[in-house]
């Protein structure tokens, strides 16, 4: 099908927002009534489409998993680009803003978005893609309290730019300090301290960073988990951002900035937002921390009680079978049946 042909298969509805990349709308399937959401990425006039984006874009369709919102389609035409993505009700970013109390979630709510954040950034990282602009409002959450990320492979696939379309300042709030130093090197760690950084903003309802400048994000990140040295991270120096005059703070006691978390929370926390790329934790090792023991747990027992609840409906479904069976049997006169037993 040509690509106007398959636009035209979807009714565009309201505009949810404005994203890096993107025009995001609300859109309607004509043939299945499915609700999705339309991302029309804004392409250089001149250039057009660059070819590797579409290869890029094109792999993320194989990305499955439940806590990664699922592209169904790439529709290209001349004139612009449309990603077709699961809809769904919102971002971290609006939630935190209408649900939290000024911003703050609950600290089970956290852990669940936690552990559905690093879930799916494990899967991506397993499978060699990373995200590198992980923020609340690229999380994704529905109703039934499940999380997803957007955007996966965007950053790749375009490049992380410095303003969005409608000229806005990329933030830096979540960028990895070996990023803002000027590495070019890195690798999955970089979407891990994102994750930190995340998980702070959930409990304190504000963001850690909140920088306004490279340099004055540096500052921030430094200020309360110490100046990195050549003895603490050694090759800082050789950085191209690096500033020997920077001023050398001591680091903070992440407890006493987020007096919320509780001591297994901020265990975790530090090893997230480790300083130095090579010492963060893993998206698959975080996973295993003791602080989500009670959530598994929890999600055990649920899934436990899930069942137990379908095989009781199960037989009461049977039982009732068997009864209405006898009453009609019986009612012409017939011996009951048990063979429903
Ligand atoms: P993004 O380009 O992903 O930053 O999208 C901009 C905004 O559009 C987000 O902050 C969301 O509020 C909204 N949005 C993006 N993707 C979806 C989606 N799959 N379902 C519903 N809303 C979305």
């Amino acid at each position: 099908m040509d690509g106007k042909r398959q636009l035209n298969s979807f009714q565009q509805l309201e505009k949810l927002g404005e994203g890096t990349y993107a025009t995001v709308f609300k859109g309607r399937n004509r043939h299945t009534g499915e609700f999705v959401a339309l991302k029309e990425i804004h392409l250089d006039s001149e250039e057009g489409t660059p070819s590797t984006a579409i290869r890029e874009i094109s792999l993320m369709k194989e990305l499955k998993h439940e806590n990664i919102v699922a592209l169904h389609d790439v529709i290209h035409t001349e004139s612009k680009l449309m990603l077709v993505f699961e809809y769904m009700d919102g971002d971290l970013k609006k939630y935190m803003d209408t649900h939290g109390d000024h911003g703050a979630l609950k600290p089970m709510l956290i852990k669940s978005f936690m552990y559905q954040l690093l879930k799916g950034v494990d899967f991506c990282h397993q499978n060699r893609v990373l995200h590198r602009d992980l923020k609340p409002q690229n999380l994704l959450i529905n109703s039934k309290g499940q999380l997803k990320l957007g955007d996966f492979g965007l950053a790749r696939a375009f490049g992380i730019p410095v303003n969005t379309f409608s000229n806005e300042v990329v933030t830096l709030w979540y960028r990895a300090p070996d990023v803002l130093l000027g590495s070019r090197t890195y690798n999955t760690s970089i979407d891990i301290w994102s994750v930190g950084c995340i998980m702070a903003e959930m409990y304190s309802g504000r963001p850690l960073f909140p920088g306004t400048t490279n340099e004055d994000q540096m500052l921030r990140i430094f200020r309360i988990m110490g100046t990195p040295t050549e003895h603490t991270w050694p090759g800082i120096s050789q950085f191209p951002e690096y500033k020997a005059t920077v001023p050398r703070y001591p680091a903070q006691d992440l407890h006493q900035i987020l007096p919320q978390i509780d001591p297994v929370g901020i265990d975790l926390l530090r090893k997230l937002l480790q300083l130095r790329p090579e010492l963060r934790v893993s998206a698959n090792d975080a996973l295993q921390h003791p602080w989500f023991n009670d959530l598994i747990h929890h999600q055990q027992a649920a899934a436990l009680q899930q069942q137990q609840q379908q095989v009781a409906a199960q037989q009461a479904a049977l039982q009732s079978q068997a009864r209405g069976g006898y009453q009609q049997q019986s009612a012409v006169g017939q011996q009951p049946s048990y063979e429903n037993y």
